[in-house]
């Protein structure tokens, strides 16, 4: 972990946030407002070592995590499951589409739901997609999209990053400003 703060993605907690901090003793969990499960970690902890605390801890933490009104988890689960069926059979597609158009090779493609993040990209090449990319207008989608392709050449948000995705989306910069008006938690 570069970074002082990193959100890891898990199968039965969704997104945690793991701080790390030079006062930090041990390993703490807690939960934020919005609901998200957040850990704190003494500074140079790996995210490998994080994610072996998560794991090794999944039942204090359940006991943590605010109980859910059964039947809004339902909805919510089944809400998820349309999105994730409509992403599946376009979300691949669309950004194959635009790395074949552009000339750029990805590894491969990640749908993801995670709460904050729209898209990223990793140093091997996969490009995570959100689902919730679906309930966003197609303009917005393609954006997210080219932004995470432009990450292929620039793993940051440098001026020459934002000048190869100005290239494929002139507007680059309205989308981006629109998109904050939506959420990418389903
Ligand atoms: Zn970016």
């Amino acid at each position: 972990m570069g970074r002082f703060k990193v959100i890891i993605q898990d199968d039965e907690f969704g997104e945690v946030m793991v701080r790390r901090s030079a006062l930090a003793r041990g390993v703490k969990f807690s939960v934020d407002t919005s609901g998200r499960l957040a850990m704190s970690v003494p500074a140079h902890t790996s995210e490998f070592l994080a994610r072996r605390f998560l794991k090794s801890n999944r039942d204090v933490i359940r006991e943590k995590l605010p109980v859910r009104d059964p039947s809004e988890q339902r909805a919510r689960d089944y809400q998820k499951k349309i999105l994730m069926k409509k992403a599946r059979e376009y979300l691949p597609y669309r950004l194959e589409y635009y790395a074949k158009l552009y000339g750029y090779s990805y590894s491969r493609c990640r749908l993801t739901h995670a709460n904050t993040r729209w898209g990223s990209c990793s140093s091997n090449r996969t490009i995570s997609l959100n689902i919730g990319l679906m309930k966003v207008p197609e303009v917005l989608r393609d954006y997210v999209i080219l932004h995470e392709l432009a990450h292929l050449n620039h793993m940051d948000h440098s001026k020459a990053f934002w000048a190869e995705v100005g290239e494929h989306d002139p507007r680059y910069k309205a989308h981006e400003k629109k998109l904050k008006m939506f959420s990418p938690g389903v």
